[in-house]
């Protein structure tokens, strides 16, 4: 996979992709990123890459030009246009299932957007996926980028090492994680449950489901719609639901 990210800060970018298991990534070649200076492409003499908005209101809009010649500067030598996402709080707010998706692509390039947003024509012209972080306003799209990137490369064969594999993590079959628990045994006075020390998989993995549904049906019961179930945890759920 090949990020390709249209910032005005390329340093936020960096300082996160070297970093821990992405930057181990990049460096067995599994992923690789650009960080696009997107004031490298001002034509303006003082490489201005802002100006106010047509109609008045407050702050400033990222003009379309330099984005539009950043964008064409990186598809220029590729067969097919890659998506290009928008980080942006008007659009479809990012999941796993989105991760998953993503992660099948060869290219992906990002535009991070900044103070009041960007000219709505150069959206029109290169962008195939506007997606948010969540209804919330930031500062910049930098952050969404960089979480949205972490997500979808947990998803590339080969970038969690075996150790870190995200099997049966949350929204794994719409389902949250069960508790997890680390050494010492008793900590704060409060012990590891018995289940998880006995060394017998077959409990283990029943008392983990059902954490898991507990967990599911207090924090998320949205998530349940969709939850892969049997029979019995259906009816186990409803009649929890009417002893309630
Ligand atoms: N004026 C815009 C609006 O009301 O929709 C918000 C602009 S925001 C201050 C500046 C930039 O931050 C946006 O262009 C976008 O790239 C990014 N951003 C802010 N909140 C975001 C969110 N929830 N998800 C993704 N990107 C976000």
């Amino acid at each position: 996979m090949n990020y390709h990210i249209m910032t005005l800060f390329p340093e936020l970018i960096s300082s996160y992709m070297d970093m821990s298991i992405l930057g181990r990534a990049s460096e067995n070649g599994i992923i690789s990123y650009q960080a696009i200076n997107i004031r490298d492409y001002s034509t303006d003499k003082h490489h201005k890459v802002d100006d106010y908005p047509y109609g008045g209101g407050p702050g400033m809009v990222m003009q379309a030009q330099p984005i539009y010649d950043a964008w064409s500067d990186i598809v220029s030598e590729m067969q097919e246009k890659p998506r290009c996402i928008y980080l942006t709080p008007q659009g479809k707010t990012f999941n796993q299932d989105m991760a998953k998706e993503l992660a099948k692509e060869k290219d992906l390039i990002f535009l991070c957007g900044h103070y009041e947003g960007v000219d709505e024509r150069v959206l029109n012209e290169i962008v195939t996926d506007p997606i948010s972080a969540g209804d919330f306003v930031l500062t910049g799209g930098e952050l969404p980028a960089l979480m949205m990137i972490d997500a979808i490369s947990r998803m590339i064969p080969g970038v969690l090492g075996n150790a870190d594999s995200g099997e049966g993590e949350s929204f794994e079959n719409g389902l949250l994680e069960y508790p997890q628990y680390s050494r010492p045994e008793c900590w704060n006075g409060k012990a590891v449950p018995e289940v998880l020390l006995s060394g017998d998989h077959e409990k283990i993995s029943q008392w983990r489901r059902e954490e898991s549904l507990k967990r599911t049906c207090q924090m998320r019961p949205d998530l349940l719609k969709e939850a892969m179930l049997t029979h019995e945890e259906i009816a186990r759920i409803i009649g929890h639901k009417s002893a309630d």
